[in-house]
């Protein structure tokens, strides 16, 4: 058969089942979806241009400017826990509550970097979290700059390193990668010291610099002149605390047991006011009930958002409702999490079986009016959630425009003014538009690692 004639033959085959990015999923089932169009429609409308336009950029403001920070472990964020379950029951939200979590707690109290040579200066540092401090008089020594842990471990370099402070000027390529550097940068650099006693890794302080300061000290470093820095840095970890997940839900109207659930986390780190991370996913968690509730809207399943606690710190709300609800995790039909920005809405990115993601493909197609249309396979979805992701239930996390949310995560910078309105109106159109539809549709979503 020649080129046009295997087109057409296509086409028309495809026509015949219904095929699309290689799905073939029943008649009755695209039928079923594409019916929930006029009410993806009046979601959109009520949020971009309705009554709830604007309100919630508005009411994540007034949360921030009243709490600020929400470090685990700190009695701002059980206040700001209270806060969420009261603007939860006051929009009449089923089943509002909290649930106890034992959470580990780690403060910074003081935190000073000067570079001493080859000229004095400051050198903002920040402490990282669970680091341990400096001696009471600080930490004196030069420094060695490294790219990566390959550069750390030629043996040149390892030898020099042994008793100075490691830099490290990692080039951003993705956040798995450059993470590590976060989390195993200390262990790595602190073998250097310890050539004879690699089993048992002794603690070092570790803390963080400016890119702009890195790339600095690696021009001095290549120049060949000596680096010298100072660092104070106290923190403390306390005994373990209680916080609690936060939980709220629109009860099924026919199948109330199996859940579709919509999570963020509440708590934040210190610095700035953790309106991005994750004080918008929250906000959209919840306002994803309100929009619905607003629209007289009980899905078929139970819609429940759970905002986490501990997040940042240990994973510990959503290990916490692990333990607690394993039986009734084996009902949860599908997962969602909001924990990487809130900017215009490009789609989802989701981790399920084929069947799952060509429903996911189809039910995005209703989001046509926001040209939010992209349904991406990722390997493994979420923060809090990959715990379930990874193995054990089908999930989603919102694709959004969100190229700068390393420039503000975990920094001074995670303010309101990184949120737009607009666009969070957008975004929770979305959320909201697509947890209905899994929530209500006929066909219960597939878990295809069953
Ligand atoms: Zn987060």
């Amino acid at each position: 058969m020649n080129q046009p004639f295997l087109y057409l033959y296509l086409v028309i085959l495809c026509s015949i089942v219904y095929c699309t990015d290689g799905c073939n999923l029943s008649q009755d089932v695209i039928k079923d979806i594409q019916s929930y169009q006029p009410i993806v429609n009046n979601i959109i409308d009520l949020v971009t241009k309705g009554n709830l336009k604007g309100k919630l950029y508005k009411d994540l403001a007034l949360f921030v400017d009243k709490f600020g920070s929400r470090l685990t472990g700190t009695k701002n964020l059980e206040n700001s826990i209270d806060y969420l379950l009261e603007l939860m029951k006051s929009y009449e939200i089923d089943n509002v509550h909290g649930e106890n979590v034992v959470v580990t707690r780690w403060r910074r109290l003081e935190e000073y970097g000067e570079l001493l040579e080859p000229r004095r200066d400051t050198l903002p540092v920040m402490a990282l979290g669970s680091s341990i401090g400096t001696s009471n008089d600080g930490l004196e020594a030069e420094a060695i700059v490294v790219r990566s842990f390959d550069e750390l471990n030629q043996k040149n370099i390892s030898e020099a390193a042994i008793g100075r402070i490691v830099v490290f000027n990692e080039e951003w390529t993705n956040y798995d990668d450059v993470y590590a550097y976060r989390s195993q940068g200390a262990t790595e650099a602190s073998k250097k010291g310890q050539q004879t006693y690699r089993d048992n890794v002794t603690k070092i302080p570790a803390a963080t610099i400016s890119k702009e300061n890195a790339q600095m000290l690696q021009r001095i470093q290549d120049r060949g002149e000596t680096i010298k820095i100072r660092l104070n840095i106290k923190t403390e970890t306390l005994e373990n605390g209680t916080s609690r997940n936060t939980v709220g839900e629109l009860v099924g109207r026919e199948d109330p047991e199996h859940v579709v659930a919509i999570t963020a986390h509440t708590d934040s780190w210190d610095a700035g006011v953790g309106a991005m991370d994750d004080g918008g996913g929250a906000f959209m968690s919840i306002y994803s009930l309100i929009i619905l509730r607003h629209l007289g809207l009980q899905p078929r399943r139970t819609l429940r958002t759970i905002l986490f606690t501990g997040e940042e710190q240990c994973y510990c709300g959503v290990n916490d409702y692990d333990a607690v609800h394993r039986e009734e995790l084996k009902k949860f039909i599908f997962v969602m999490e909001s924990d990487e920005g809130l900017w215009n809405p490009l789609g989802l990115n989701y981790t399920a079986g084929e069947k799952g993601g060509c429903i996911l493909k189809e039910i995005l197609q209703l989001l046509k009016p926001l040209n939010a249309t992209r349904a991406d396979y990722v390997e493994n979805v979420g923060s809090d959630i990959s715990l379930w992701t990874k193995s054990r239930i089908p999930g989603a996390s919102l694709m959004n425009e969100n190229g700068r949310w390393f420039w503000f995560q975990h920094t001074d910078a995670d303010t309101m003014d990184v949120m737009d309105s607009d666009q969070m109106d957008r975004a929770v159109a979305v959320w909201t538009s697509v947890a209905y539809v899994i929530a209500d549709m006929e066909l219960e979503f597939p878990n295809e690692f069953q």
